[in-house]
């Protein structure tokens, strides 16, 4: 089955991409996303003020355009599958001083923006960002149309759990002018909302979808999950027709995370998780009729309409990866604001701390709350690209490569070109003297091609484990 764009027309055959049982116990092993490279657990914590206003200072010298996540940590209830950064509160009265912290963290940021600089993309995320009343989502819009100054065109998203987004919210985030829709839906069976104890009864999501399209909401994208407790293929094929009866603009399809060394309470379910060969037969069967359905796949988790930009994206190889996820707005300086959020701006990340107390004490004492971040060397550089090339585009040609940073690619990666051959052989990737390709079945393990150019990756893999598997 060919499941890149050009050939998404046809009906796909599933058995093309087969992987047997000995593949999948083979590379389904611990591996990071690469919303970053190097990936987080690599950057310092002795990351100071100074490596953050030179970055600040560089990326104003460069003039590009900005792009701005803030995240809103706060949400009911906790879903049990959950890796994001959460405070879990049922009463709201929380959610006044953290706005106000987000002010004082707005204007400290302005100081260093200039608002020359068009804000092209802004992303609200969690949390839950509709735990926030329409009151607050409008002041706290206020706050960042005084400090920014943002494209007519800019895109503007925003994350929405449909069990605590009412039509209010909707109408106010439509007049404030937000035009992509996320909504987290995970699995519609009742058994697997129970036990991940995130209960949204289809009707639910289809009453939201159906508003959000009522007043006039140009994208909508879904969030689903594969792997996650009592799903079979069986099961969650019901799931996936009801999504393409919905026909949502974008599809991301993630693989379930279990990581219970960060996240204790996905121990509770642990015995109930499908099996490496199940929860491959979930994902393909998903793949499948997301393709039958004319959706394109852009590579790892995400789906789109081929209309839709992200789809265009891909096929002029535009494409890039942020801690998002695909994005179209490369060349931005994404600047992250709010607990846990993280930027990078010129050639820096910078994080935010992880917890609300410090978060909330280092914005009052600094006016920005930096836990760690990194400055890239030019060796992170090549490879961020190769990886990020690999993860966008599955292909990377050797000689763009080595005209934009001036090496010899062949002799620069010879130890990772023979690191390859083992998933050439196993017909994961291609490898010619003008390209690496990934294949159409390589492309469920993208992931482990990309850690092939991963040099951080042995001094990560200690003694603790730090990411999920790759399937
Ligand atoms: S609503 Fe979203 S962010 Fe909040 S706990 Fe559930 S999955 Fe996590």
């Amino acid at each position: 089955m060919a499941i890149t764009g050009e050939h998404n027309s046809k009906v796909p055959r599933p058995a093309e991409i087969d992987l047997p049982d000995e593949l999948l116990r083979k590379y389904n092993r611990p591996g990071p996303r690469y919303t970053s490279y190097p990936p987080a657990p690599a950057w310092s914590d002795g990351f100071t003020r100074d490596d953050l206003e030179q970055a600040f200072a560089q990326a104003e010298g460069a003039n590009s355009d900005v792009s701005l996540y803030i995240h809103l940590p706060f949400c009911e209830s906790l879903c049990l599958f959950c890796a994001c950064n959460v405070v879990i509160r049922k009463d709201h009265s929380a959610a006044g001083g953290y706005l106000s912290t987000l002010r004082r963290e707005i204007r400290s940021l302005t100081s260093f923006i200039s608002r020359d600089r068009p804000v092209v993309q802004l992303h609200w995320g969690g949390g839950t960002p509709t735990y926030l009343d329409p009151g607050q989502m409008e002041d706290l819009f206020a706050d960042l149309s005084l400090a920014f100054r943002f494209a007519d065109d800019a895109e503007l998203g925003v994350e929405i759990d449909p069990r605590v987004t009412t039509p209010e919210h909707l109408a106010v985030l439509r007049r404030l002018g937000f035009n992509r829709l996320s909504l987290g839906i995970q699995d519609f069976q009742p058994k697997v909302q129970e036990t991940v104890h995130r209960v949204q009864p289809y009707e639910m999501t289809r009453d939201i979808i159906r508003e959000a399209r009522r007043l006039g909401f140009p994208s909508l994208n879904v969030d689903l999950i594969c792997g996650l407790p009592y799903q079979t293929a069986e099961t969650f094929s019901d799931t996936v027709e009801r999504i393409v009866e919905l026909a949502p603009d974008r599809i991301a399809l993630f693989s379930y995370a279990h990581v219970p060394w960060l996240k204790k309470q996905q121990g509770s379910f642990a015995t109930f998780l499908p099996p490496d060969h199940e929860k491959f037969r979930i994902f393909r069967t998903a793949l499948s009729r997301f393709l039958a359905a004319g959706y394109m796949y852009i590579g790892m988790d995400h789906f789109a309409r081929p209309e839709d930009e992200l789809a265009h994206a891909q096929r002029n190889r535009t494409l890039h990866r942020n801690f998002q996820g695909y994005s179209t707005r490369g060349g931005a300086d994404l600047y992250g604001l709010g607990m846990s959020a993280i930027g990078r701006v010129g050639t820096a990340y910078a994080q935010n701390f992880r917890d609300l107390p410090r978060y909330e004490e280092a914005v009052a004492q600094n006016g920005y709350a930096t836990m760690r971040g990194y400055r890239l060397t030019e060796d992170d550089k090549v490879r961020g690209t190769v990886i990020s090339r690999l993860l966008c585009h599955a292909v990377v040609k050797k000689a763009e490569i080595g005209q934009e940073f001036g090496i010899d690619f062949d002799r620069y990666f010879a130890p990772e070109l023979d690191g390859l051959k083992d998933l050439e052989q196993d017909a994961l990737v291609r490898t010619s003297a003008e390209e690496i390709a990934i294949t159409d079945r390589g492309r469920v393990f993208m992931r482990n091609v990309a850690m092939v150019f991963d040099s951080y990756l042995p001094k990560l893999s200690g003694d603790r484990p730090r990411f999920s598997q790759t399937l």
